[in-house]
């Protein structure tokens, strides 16, 4: 059950604390697009998402992309937000991608964290990866269609989260 659990659980990724970050020796962010920094509908990143990348930019943490979606969808994604780093078809929970950032940057697992909505590809494939993980509330209540088979799973899996570690879904950290 531990691996479905995040380290660190937000409203949105604008609640991400930078200081929290960097007292966990944070030193690279992979971060998801779809739900997570925009509805997987959005094809581009709007000017919050833009400022949020630049102010973790600007604390010293180098940010990649890590996506399971297409290579179109994260390179212009990715390309708008100025980011060299983006990786596609990533298959989380698989790590290749990650493996291959944290080369990329020269980090450790202890020093990277992942960020995204989704426990069954993201927490997973961070958590079992030795990756700092964080949990975002979806940006919308709107899926994919191959996501909503997965949210039917994570609802037993917050009830499950909630038995053993007293994880309670909407009670946010930040
Ligand atoms: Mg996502």
């Amino acid at each position: 059950m531990k691996l479905f659990l995040p380290r660190y659980y937000v409203a949105g990724y604008d609640h991400v604390s930078v200081d929290r970050l960097k007292e966990n020796g944070i030193r690279l962010l992979l971060c998801d697009i779809d739900n997570t920094l925009v509805s997987a509908f959005e094809p581009d990143p709007n000017e919050k998402v833009i400022r949020f990348i630049r102010q973790i930019e600007a604390a010293g943490i180098k940010v990649a992309v890590c996506s399971n979606s297409t290579r179109k969808r994260t390179l212009r994604f990715s390309e708008d937000l100025g980011i060299q780093k983006a990786y596609y078809f990533s298959f989380k929970p698989l790590p290749y991608n990650f493996i291959r950032a944290m080369h990329h940057y020269h980090v450790e697992p202890g020093q990277t964290a992942l960020l995204g909505d989704q426990i069954f590809t993201d927490i997973i494939g961070g958590n079992a990866a030795g990756l700092y993980t964080i949990l975002t509330n979806p940006v919308t209540v709107k899926d994919k269609t191959s996501t909503r088979l997965m949210r039917f799973f994570e609802k037993y899996v917050f009830i499950g989260l909630e038995k053993k570690y007293n994880f309670r879904k909407g009670v946010f950290d930040d």
